[in-house]
């Protein structure tokens, strides 16, 4: 633990730099918040009495004298047998709360067995040397998967006593061979499930159903384990937990370790050109932020460029921010000019490579003996030229670095002064964990979150209560999605014939979704069961999102740069888009659909392409509704067509539109679960919306609550969708549609309808807080809209969603908040 002298030290320190940052003009009018977490001292409790002596003075010897409240209430629920979850911060010790009982148990009885499920192979290994360090010689402890050599599987079913794997090994490996496992299933008395908060969308969806098929295996063993979760900081951890082992779930959240002081700023770079007389940035590199999300290449991107003679502007000569990697870059050049230890994060290889670049090129001008001491860290480098950075950032010689993920980083990576978020990752808890990198337990740390040009940033950095308060975001999935139910259900039934019993199990659809197997021909209902009617095993891919995905190879070397998912692919590897990939630059030369397969060839052309396209969406069934006066909302099953007709070439630099081209591409269907809301023409009126005015208030409405959604449950605004329109079909109402973008629906629309009034709250007060005349990024345009964000009426929208709101939530004050889960 840190020593006092030290913190108070630092904290000044930090906090002189910030205020010294808060008091440069050129940023004072940008931090819109500056939260000062104060410290907190640890609670600890006794050692339980049932805790193995061998194994408590190893945790002693490691440095644990005691544990901490939660530790002690989670491993004493788990011991009595009930089903816990432990959800509290980065580095409160979540380790010890499950490894007290679970060590303790296999020391105690020895038959006894415990499995460890990890989302990666690389957790699970972490976990096995940190038990391993333990040296408790009771416990057989290995990890079992893609990587186990096949004797050593052999070891591992027989004799290891602690099974340290991850869902799709369960899943792919051990499930489907319980039999050879039936003395591991006998003794299961734990499962561990690590890091449960990143078991979310469809993938959640699956590893819930992978959970229900190993309980399901257990009980034909005779063992019931107690289930033991961990997670991250989020909202309702007992509603998640539940839903993903399907039992209750106790909850344990209050964080009791110590914590040191930390100032937190909000901060929003400035709209470009809007201060008279301000001058740009000499260090400002160039904007185009370049997103890694898996399987979309985000294709937009405003060009900024040091000097620019003309004043950048978006899409339809919106006003655009200045990109949150520019104001990263000054800020961390100027916090290693002060001596402050930074780590800057940001969201895309490209950009590691681009802040650490522009900020040693600011420092070249400053102080120049300096600017050695930056360097970018991100995955994709060697293993040697990453131990090499982290042991130069922790003796102090590097002074800062720009980093992609806080888990990429070695795990001793702490003990920083300061941490710089470029752009919202996505989630709180990932947010937390970045800036926890920032000082040593008990030491004063500052962080600062830079806004992103999106509705969900800019939402962020004027709603501290948000960042601040108690988290809104929960890890959402549905496990009764019928396109994932299904390819489980014939996995169980390969395992173990199914019976009605285990039907409980599965959740009220499973008994439709078995007959339908029957009927296809892929069960067979006998006297004693359903059965598995194939040879083969079912094929089923968790980490998958349906469809095959398209391969991108490299038209001259046959190379594979990656893949896309089947359902994204028409927007992103069309012919004639522009690809990137780990920041270099490729033209789409071809798209066969047929064989799934994008040819691209490497170029660098100075714009980028936008796709267009046409989407429909009909109304199947609403399965829940509100009705209110004028106004209607719907949680329900819609089938959504879209067809990419063409795409657009932009400049990078400016955003100018040089062409458009059209595209052959055939139309795709999507069944899947959405919530809408209708309103009454009268509704229109009474706000004072003239007719023409209609369309472009629902759309900019709608694309709004698209960016918003993701405050509220764990999701992406690429993994929803929306429709808007002045008259719909199906409803004879003015309407928008906001869909969960996966077949069968991932749980995100769902918790949109539940927490409707905060979200469109969150949503009204976004588009009226952003400073720009008539819609930017910031607010109502969206970078995969399909229409060239047009038509958009942002102060319509406005009084669309507060006429909305009094409808729906007349007393606000009375009503939840977005911070009062
Ligand atoms: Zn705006
Ligand atoms: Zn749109």
């Amino acid at each position: 633990m840190g020593s006092s002298a030290a913190t108070e030290r630092d904290v000044a320190r930090a906090r002189s730099v910030l205020s010294r940052l808060a008091l440069d003009g050129r940023r004072a009018a940008n931090i819109t918040h500056v939260e000062h977490v104060p410290a907190r001292g640890g609670r600890t409790a006794a050692w339980p009495d049932w805790a193995d002596e061998v194994l408590v003075g190893r945790l002693r010897a490691a440095g644990i004298d005691q544990p901490w409240v939660h530790q002690a209430q989670t491993a004493q629920a788990a011991h009595e047998g009930r089903d816990v979850v432990l959800a509290t911060g980065t580095a409160s010790g979540k380790s010890v709360g499950y490894l007290l009982p679970v060590l303790s148990r296999l020391l105690g009885e020895p038959g006894a067995r415990a499995v460890y499920l990890a989302p990666t192979k690389a957790l699970a290994h972490d976990q096995l040397r940190a038990v391993r360090s333990l040296r408790l010689t009771g416990v057989r402890a290995s990890t079992y998967d893609g990587d186990t050599p096949g004797p050593e599987r052999e070891w591992v079913r027989a004799h290891a006593t602690l099974v340290l794997t991850n869902p799709d090994m369960l899943h792919r490996g051990i499930l489907p061979a319980h039999r050879r496992w039936s003395s591991f299933f006998r003794g299961l008395r734990y499962v561990v499930i690590d890091e449960c908060h990143g078991y979310r969308g469809v993938f959640g969806a699956h590893v819930a159903l992978v959970l229900r098929r190993l309980r399901r295996v257990c009980a034909r063993y005779g063992a019931r384990p107690v289930f033991i979760l961990a997670s991250a900081t989020v909202a309702d951890p007992g509603m998640s937990a539940s839903r993903l082992t399907g039992v209750d779930v106790e909850v344990v959240d209050t964080d009791t370790s110590p914590r040191g002081p930390l100032d937190f700023a909000l901060y929003e770079p400035p709209l470009l050109g809007a201060r008279a007389g301000r001058r740009e940035h000499p260090l400002a590199p160039p904007s185009l932020e370049v997103g890694d999300r898996a399987g979309v290449g985000e294709q937009t991107g405003v060009g900024e460029r040091a000097g620019a003679v003309s004043t950048p502007r978006g899409e339809n000569d919106a006003p655009v921010r200045r990109a949150a990697t520019a104001e990263s870059a000054d800020l961390l050049a100027d916090l290693v000019t002060e001596g402050v230890r930074t780590l800057v994060f940001v969201r895309s290889r490209r950009a590691a490579e681009i802040v650490a670049a522009a900020a040693r090129r600011g420092l070249d001008e400053v102080a120049p003996e300096l600017a050695a001491r930056v360097a970018a860290y991100r995955a994709g480098y060697l293993a040697e030229e990453r131990r090499d950075l982290e042991s130069r950032l922790r003796t102090g010689e590097l002074l800062g670095v720009a980093a992609t993920s806080a888990l990429e980083l070695g795990v001793d990576i702490s003990g920083l002064d300061a941490t710089v978020i470029a752009g919202f990752p996505g989630t709180l808890a990932s947010l937390w964990q970045q800036a926890g990198r920032a000082g040593r337990a008990g030491q004063g740390a500052l962080a600062v979150l830079v806004a992103r040009d999106d509705p969900l940033d800019t939402y962020l950095v004027h709603h501290p209560a948000t960042v601040f308060g108690r988290p809104v975001e929960a890890s959402v999935f549905d496990p009764d999605n019928p396109y994932v139910l299904m390819p489980h259900l014939e996995c169980a039934a390969s395992e173990l014939p199914l019976t009605d019993e285990d039907l409980v199990l599965f959740g009220t659809g499973a008994r439709a979704a078995v007959d339908d197997l029957v009927r296809r021909g892929r069960l067979r209902r006998r006297p004693t069961g359903w059965f598995w009617t194939q040879r083969q095993r079912p094929d089923v891919d968790i980490r998958g999102a349906g469809g095959s995905p398209v391969r991108i190879v490299e038209a001259g070397t046959g190379r594979l740069l990656g893949t896309v998912d089947a359902a994204t692919s028409h927007s992103t590897v069309h012919q004639g888009a522009v690809y990137l990939h780990q920041g270099a630059t490729f033209v789409v030369a071809e798209l066969d659909l047929e064989d799934s397969v994008a040819f691209v060839e490497a170029a660098s052309p100075d714009w980028t392409t936008v796709a267009r396209e046409h989407t429909d969406i009909s109304i199947v069934e609403s399965t829940r509704s509100a009705r209110f006066a004028d106004v209607e909302i719907h949680l329900g099953t819609v089938e959504v067509t879209s067809q990419v007709v063409g795409f657009q070439r932009r400049r990078l630099a400016t955003g100018e539109i040089l062409g458009q081209e059209p595209l052959d591409l055939p139309p795709r269907q999507l069944r899947t679960r959405a919530v809408w809301y209708t309103v009454t023409a009268e509704l229109l009126a009474a706000a004072g919306i003239e007719p023409a005015d209609v369309p472009g208030a629902v759309h900019a409405a709608e694309h709004a609550a698209i960016g918003l959604l993701p405050l509220f449950a764990t999701c992406d605004r690429w993994d929803i969708g929306g429709v808007s329109t002045a008259l719909h079909p199906d409803t004879g109402r003015t309407s928008v549609f906001v869909y969960d973008g996966h077949a069968g629906g991932a749980g995100f629309a769902e918790r949109g309808f539940l927490r409707v009034a905060s979200w469109l709250r969150a949503t009204r007060d976004a588009v009226a807080a952003c400073e720009c005349p008539a819609g930017c990024p910031s607010c109502v345009q969206s970078p995969k809209c399909g229409n060239g964000n047009e038509p958009l009426a942002k102060a319509a929208a406005v009084r669309l969603l507060d006429s909305v709101l009094t409808a729906v939530d007349p007393d606000p004050a009375k009503a939840p908040k977005p911070r009062e889960e």
